[in-house]
């Protein structure tokens, strides 16, 4: 059968019920699994038989949510992770090890940074970040022996540039490493990194994914197209895992290797594991995720619009804005559209900003981004307020800067709300 759409894909893949069966995704609320043979089990210790046999590994309410996020990306396969901070850390974890360094764009989420540069320094992991103005010998320049992969966002939160998606695919494969996407702003709907050479894909599935503000989770894809055997620089994939008997992952494991490993190696060992009912949650929002975003993109879009003529505001920024300097790559990568997120400047920087957000009535200021209510946020003073003024700058994120999450509401309520607290400006 020819492959789905992506509207029937949301609704579709995942749970298939089988003659009888419920017709919507069970809560299978259990921690363990009831096998008849003791030695059955004892295969699935040794991985030479499938099946779930600990909830902190695997779930069967898990599993069918992975199977659905794997398809929306063209993936091989997923894992769930009970944050987006998990699955950007086992993303890297799983084929990085102390003393190992790794490549980050450096416009990214301001968790991320702090995660990479705090705390994975203090496994012994290095980042070094590339600005996506740097030429690529100046990137190049950044490898060296020990680098194991690069890593970067489709959408920058909440700088908003779109990644040459294209070009760090090149330079990563220059080295023979994977590139390694985070999807989070864009979607599988907006975008499919995979098609463009990306060979890792994770999501803070929060955001958009959820679409509801009602669960924390993440997930990582792996596009099985990476061939670590030929890298020759990941005998973690490639030679025997002791802690499995001598299990050889990319031997025993094929195109899977890299999301088999990290599921039955790293979530075993470290245990970030999403909950059955948050999948569940989870699951719903997908079902719609399709729906949601083209109404998060027209939403956004008409909001830039609007700031983009008035004459309290001094910039705006949307990748779909025809004047916005992301637009050609908006064109290519995201097929001309963009999510809900429009970041701009109120004329009077800092205070005026705040004077701004604190009279908006419909849209209220939270610490999210990417759900059906429009909310705002000052990163500077907030998600980024850990950033050094050098990072904030190289994170692309001056102080003026109001982070705007444009929901699904009606539109004219969402301008009329905006008119109204320019207003008081
Ligand atoms: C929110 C976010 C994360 C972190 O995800 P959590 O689910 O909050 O742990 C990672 N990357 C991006 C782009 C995000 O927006």
């Amino acid at each position: 059968m020819k492959e789905f759409h992506v509207e029937t894909k949301c609704i579709q893949e995942g749970w298939k019920p089988s003659n009888g069966e419920a017709r919507v995704l069970p809560i299978y609320q259990s921690t363990t699994y009831k096998y008849d043979s003791g030695e059955h089990l004892g295969q699935l210790f040794d991985l030479s038989a499938p099946g779930h046999m600990y909830t902190r590994i695997s779930n069967p309410t898990v599993a069918c949510v992975e199977e659905k996020i794997a398809a929306l990306e063209g993936g091989v396969g997923a894992m769930c992770t009970s944050s987006g901070q998990a699955a950007s850390l086992l993303s890297i974890f799983n084929i990085t090890s102390s003393g190992e360094n790794f490549v980050s764009c450096s416009t990214i989420y301001g968790g991320t940074v702090n995660l990479f540069a705090v705390t994975m320094k203090r496994m012994g992991i290095e980042v070094r970040f590339a600005r996506p103005d740097m030429t690529d010998e100046e990137i190049h320049a950044l490898f060296d022996e020990k680098t194991r992969l690069v890593f970067g966002e489709t959408i920058a939160n909440p700088a908003l540039n779109v990644l040459d998606i294209e070009r760090f695919a090149a330079i990563a494969h220059a080295h023979n490493v994977p590139l390694v996407i985070d999807n989070t702003f864009a979607t599988p709907v907006i975008c499919r990194p995979f098609e463009f050479g990306a060979d890792i894909v994770i999501h803070s599935t929060t955001k958009y994914l959820d679409g509801h503000a009602s669960v924390v989770g993440g997930v990582i894809v792996d596009s099985g197209k990476f061939d670590w055997q030929a890298s020759g620089k990941y005998p973690e994939l490639t030679t025997p895992d002791e802690s499995y008997h001598g299990v050889v992952y990319t031997r025993d494991f094929g195109s899977a290797a890299y999301i088999t490993k990290a599921r039955v190696q790293l979530m075993r060992d470290l245990g970030t594991t999403p909950q059955p009912i948050a999948m569940y949650i989870l699951n719903l929002g997908l079902e719609t995720l399709a729906l949601r975003m083209e109404r998060h993109f027209e939403n956004g879009l008409a909001v830039a619009k609007y700031l983009e003529g008035h004459d309290k505001i001094s910039w705006v920024n949307n990748p779909a804005l025809p004047s916005n300097t992301q637009y050609e790559r908006c064109q290519k990568y995201l097929g001309g559209k963009s999510c809900g997120v429009v970041s701009f400047g109120v004329k009077g920087g800092r205070d005026a900003a705040m004077r701004f957000m604190n009279h908006l009535q419909l849209a209220q200021i939270v610490v999210h981004v990417a759900d059906a209510r429009t909310c705002v946020l000052h990163p500077a003073s907030t998600t980024h307020r850990q950033l050094t003024d050098q990072q904030l700058v190289d994170a692309g994120i001056g102080p003026d800067l109001i982070r705007m999450s444009v929901g699904i509401e009606n539109i004219d309520d969402i301008l009329a709300d905006i008119e109204n607290a320019l207003s008081q400006v």
